[in-house]
């Protein structure tokens, strides 16, 4: 090594991926100065936000060595540059799995389904830009491919099967949500397809959730996803001296706050908790929050808020497109008249998880409260013999429901929350229906009547 490497900094973090960036970035939210990224490849995702962010990436950077130099400070050895760093922190991949997919694809359609791992590049032979590309897999990988996908220009779906808020890193979790903004992905959380099939010669998806409706797509990708190995140190052919091990942190993928330790190493950190885990231990002035994992209220307390305010059963619920479904709903009274034109009232707890797991700023107070909207009751008006319905038969009310997502600072409360609701489970629904806009007072049929649709639909 150089004796004295010039370069020095606070935290050098290697591994140019959506996690080493997302690092970089909290770190120098919360204070730290001077941080750097090493990236063994020619560019990094996500360009222009490095460049909002003024993140410092050294490119082609192929580590060698990390090792002591004083009780606060390590040398970090790459094949051309040496530099001095009082923090260290590895996040790079090791271990891949190539499991073979949990659902059949059909043989037709072999040749469009591609096995990847991180990004995909212009150059891979069947990436167009214009095509309608399906990305399944599991966290970072999955997320990685999907947005150098948006990136090349193609539409993209991407299924994460994933349960929490807080497995994905924190600029993989903000790239998607600024795609899905600009409506270039769709994200369908904790959603998988249990089968790819054929039609006209393009994969064709099948998904078991009955929120997802069926689509085709122009290509269907596989992101592979890293697994744990025994020794990460030694997979990664980083020669690192034993004296380093206090000063280093490791970032893995993992859908817990709490990974594995990985040995020799100070720290080891979820990618989605990685700044508050790290933080502690190598930067305890700058105690401030960046990735806050929120846990509102406990599984038992759900139960009783539930039992507590929700007073009716979800009967139906049928996409007609991802972000349109037809929600049917029984009060627990029974009673459920009404007229053709007026609306109901329905609600869902704040408590409540959401489809695209954006995190809102909620108040103690609200966080046990219920979020209500009004929906127009959509109750058919013919019964299937073209006779009008008997309103007082009726025990159910039928919505038409579009799904609102996040643009910016607007970030809707309940229709995120009502989509991840299946029929048996339970909604609070209004005592009254209310809606004067009825065709009660126009008995006359022969009456010219002149129809107004307004913002909130005509029903
Ligand atoms: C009388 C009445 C009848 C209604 N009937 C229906 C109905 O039949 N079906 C239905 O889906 N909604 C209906 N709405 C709208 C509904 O009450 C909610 O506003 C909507 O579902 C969004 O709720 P949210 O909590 O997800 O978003 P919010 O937190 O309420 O809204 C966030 C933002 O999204 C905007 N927004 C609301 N709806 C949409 C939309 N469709 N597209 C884009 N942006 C939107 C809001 O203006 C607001 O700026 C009706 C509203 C009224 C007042």
């Amino acid at each position: 090594m150089t004796e004295h490497p010039s370069a020095q900094y606070d935290l050098i973090v290697i591994g140019g991926n959506p996690a080493g960036l997302s690092l970089a970035w909290a770190a120098q939210r919360a204070g730290v100065e001077r941080v750097a990224v090493l990236s063994r490849g020619e560019s990094v995702i996500g360009k222009d936000l490095i460049g909002r962010h003024r993140v410092e990436v050294h490119y082609q950077a192929d580590v060698r060595r990390i090792g002591r130099i004083d009780e606060d400070r390590l040398f970090v050895e790459t094949d051309h540059i040496t530099l001095q760093a009082s923090a260290v922190v590895v996040s790079q991949r090791v271990g891949i799995t190539r499991a073979d997919p949990p659902f059949a694809i059909d043989p037709v359609v072999a040749d469009r389904v591609h096995g990847v791992y991180g990004t995909i590049e212009s150059d891979d032979s069947w990436a167009r830009g214009d095509d309608d590309i399906l990305v399944v897999g599991e966290g970072e990988s999955a997320a990685t491919a999907a947005i150098s996908l948006a990136e090349l220009g193609a539409g993209v779906v991407l299924a994460l099967p994933n349960e929490g808020v807080t497995f994905l890193s924190r600029w993989a979790r903000d790239e998607l949500q600024w795609l899905e903004s600009q409506r270039r992905i769709t994200v369908l959380w904790r959603s998988m397809p249990d089968e790819i099939g054929e039609l006209g010669g393009l994969p064709m998806a099948y998904f078991p959730d009955r929120r997802t409706p069926d689509l085709q797509f122009d290509h269907v990708v596989l992101a592979y996803h890293p697994v744990a190995v025994d020794d990460p140190l030694e997979a990664l052919a980083i020669d690192i001296d034993e004296a380093a091990g206090d000063r280093l942190g490791f970032l893995v993928e993992a859908a817990t706050t709490e990974p594995e330790p990985v040995s020799r190493i100070g720290i080891t950190a979820a990618v989605g908790n990685a700044w508050n885990r790290i933080q502690p231990h190598f930067f305890p002035d700058h105690d401030v929050r960046i990735e806050q994992v929120t846990t509102w209220v406990g599984g038992d307390e759900i139960a009783g808020l539930r039992d507590t305010h929700y007073n009716a059963t979800i009967t139906a619920f049928d996409p007609h497109h991802s972000d349109l479904w037809v929600l049917r709903v029984k009060p627990d009274h029974g009673d459920a008249s009404h007229m053709p034109g007026q609306y109901a009232t329905l609600g869902l707890g704040h408590w409540e998880p959401r489809i695209d797991n954006v995190r809102e700023e909620v108040s103690e107070k609200r966080r046990t409260a219920l979020i209500r909207r009004s929906y127009s009751i959509s109750n058919p008006i013919f019964d299937e013999h073209g006779y009008l319905f008997d309103r007082s038969e009726s025990h159910e009310l039928e919505f038409y429901i579009v799904l609102v997502r996040p643009e910016g600072d607007r970030i809707p409360s309940l229709t995120p929350r009502l989509a991840l609701k299946t029929p048996g489970e339970r909604i609070y629904l209004g005592a009254k229906v209310a809606g004067r806009y009825t065709l009660e007072k126009n008995t006359d049929p022969d009456a010219t009547m002149l129809f107004l649709s307004t913002g909130t639909g005509e029903a």
